[in-house]
């Protein structure tokens, strides 16, 4: 899979491509992932990709020619899905990032200052994602949860798919449960002791017990009686 991103800061991609299993994943070649300056799409010698708006108001607004051009000359190499990055768009949730990690090429783009021309959103954009209702400065940490979370759904990139499965949000309504590890007694805390005895069935009884369940707007039913 693929994934393009289109940004003023090209090198917070990069660096995010460095660590783990997402490094390893692109060495892999399970995903590849370009970051595009938009910078280079500026035809003017200051490399200019925003101006004041229109009507008035602060700060400045991304020029819609930079982001035509890129995703033009993008969608020219290989076409894929264009996704905008908005704090007020619809949030991201598990269940759209199974659906995106059957995409073979997502066009990430990666919104700053006070936002985007409307008329590249109209006319260049496929949908508008947000990681939370919250306000970033710019759409490269958004693009980075949205690359991570996707990777993970591909096969081959967690070594073990188990893992996968039994992530909270796998499933509608999935939790997690508490988890341990040695030492068996940590100051004076102990790990609960049907954990130590070895009874499958026990353990995952005790797990579906003490399960914790998302909360019920992102997409899962209350927590359990
Ligand atoms: N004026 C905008 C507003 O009121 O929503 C905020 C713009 S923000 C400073 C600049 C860019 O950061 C946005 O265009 C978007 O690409 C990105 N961004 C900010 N918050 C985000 C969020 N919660 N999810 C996804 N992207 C976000």
């Amino acid at each position: 899979m693929t994934f393009s991103v289109i940004t003023i800061f090209p090198q917070m991609i990069r660096d995010l491509l460095k660590f783990g299993l997402l490094a390893k994943a692109v060495e892999r070649e399970l995903i590849r992932v370009d970051a595009y300056d938009l910078r280079d799409f500026a035809r003017d010698k200051h490399r200019k990709v925003d101006d004041r708006p229109f009507g008035g108001g602060p700060g400045m607004v991304m020029k819609p020619a930079p982001l035509f051009r890129a995703v033009d000359h993008i969608s020219g190499l290989y076409p894929g899905r264009v996704i905008l990055f908005s704090a007020y768009a619809p949030i991201l949730t598990q269940e759209r990032v199974k659906a995106l990690s059957r995409e073979s090429h997502l066009i990430l783009v990666c919104g700053r200052y006070e936002g985007v021309d409307q008329r590249f959103i109209d006319q260049r954009v496929d949908e508008e994602l947000s990681i939370g209702p919250y306000v970033l400065m710019g759409g490269e940490l958004a693009a980075a949860v949205l690359v991570e979370s996707t990777a993970r759904m591909l096969s081959g990139v967690i070594g073990n798919t188990e893992s996968v499965a039994t992530d909270s949000y796998y499933e509608k309504g999935q939790g997690g449960w508490p988890q341990y590890t040695q030492p068996r007694d940590f100051r004076g805390h102990p790990v609960p002791e049907v954990l130590l005895s070895g009874h499958h069935h026990e353990i995952d009884e005790w797990r579906k017990q003490n399960c914790f369940r998302p909360p019920a707007e992102h997409g899962s039913e209350k927590k359990a009686d």
